[in-house]
């Protein structure tokens, strides 16, 4: 990546489901968050993916809040596929395990603080040494995310403490973003929602193989991993996210036969 390239807003290519998502790569989404963390304004980037799309559609103010932010990337394969099948191309998925540890070390590169946010006690603390051994350089603070509504002023001054420019909220779908909305205004200049990220970071979870990622088979190994808490959102979550992108396909073909008619 140079850093002669300056990026200006990623431009909405694709509405999966409705969703905004941008066409960019990792390494064009790592380039326009370093130069996002030395303005004065919070940026806000979500990685989408079927669960987020399927939440948004039954939930007017995640919807909302997606239309906000300064752009969302496809964070799972779905996403890439839904997008082709609706005849726009992206560049690539762009899984938000893959862009944590990179941004993080080009973080460190720019001597950017960072900080963890999430996951149960003990997890973000894990994640955010494993990332200090793998880049020494890094700067990064954690606190778990079971601070309850009461504690939302004592993380936002740490945060505000460490002199953070990038901001990792892992709260889990929709609590993340609603989290973010309310605290917007106090935040530093990139907010990025992450899910379980520290999980995988602080080695709890192991990632799944290559070929899984590759494939779009990612959900098969967590579901595998955490089968109670993660049954639903993919046994009734993917197909009910097919089902809504056929309907947009046939929608788009209606509306271009329309057209061609008239
Ligand atoms: N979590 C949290 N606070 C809460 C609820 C959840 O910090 O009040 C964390 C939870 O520990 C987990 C993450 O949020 O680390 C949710 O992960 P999930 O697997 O649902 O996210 P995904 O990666 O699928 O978006």
């Amino acid at each position: 990546m140079s850093s002669a390239i300056t990026y200006s807003p990623a431009p909405v290519a694709a509405r999966v489901d409705g969703v905004p998502v941008a066409a960019v790569t990792l390494d064009e989404t790592i380039g326009r968050i370093l130069e996002m963390s030395t303005t004065p304004t919070t940026d806000v980037l979500v990685g989408v993916n079927a669960h987020v799309i399927n939440l948004a559609r039954h939930d007017a103010r995640l919807r909302a809040f997606l239309e906000t932010t300064t752009f969302n990337y496809a964070d799972g394969q779905s996403v890439v596929w839904a997008a082709r099948s609706l005849g726009v191309t992206l560049p690539e998925r762009v899984a938000t395990t893959d862009l944590g540890p990179a941004l993080i070390d080009a973080a460190a590169g720019m001597n950017a603080p960072v900080y963890f946010l999430g996951g149960a006690p003990g997890i973000s603390t894990a994640a955010a040494a494993r990332m200090r051994e793998r880049t020494p350089g890094a700067s990064i603070r954690s606190a778990h995310g079971y601070f309850g509504e009461a504690g939302s002023d004592e993380v936002l001054s740490d945060i505000r403490a460490h002199g953070t420019r990038i901001l990792f909220v892992g709260l889990g779908d929709p609590l993340q973003e609603n989290w973010i909305q309310q605290h917007r205004d106090a935040l530093p200049p990139v907010v990025l929602t992450c899910g379980g990220l520290f999980d995988w970071l602080s080695g709890a979870h192991r990632r799944a193989p290559k070929m899984m990622q590759q494939g779009g088979l990612e959900w098969l190994w967590r579901l595998a991993i955490e089968p109670r808490r993660l049954a639903r959102r993919y046994l009734v979550g993917n197909p009910a996210f097919v089902a809504a992108v056929v309907r947009q396909r046939a929608t788009l073909r209606t509306a271009g036969a329309r057209r061609q008619i008239a």
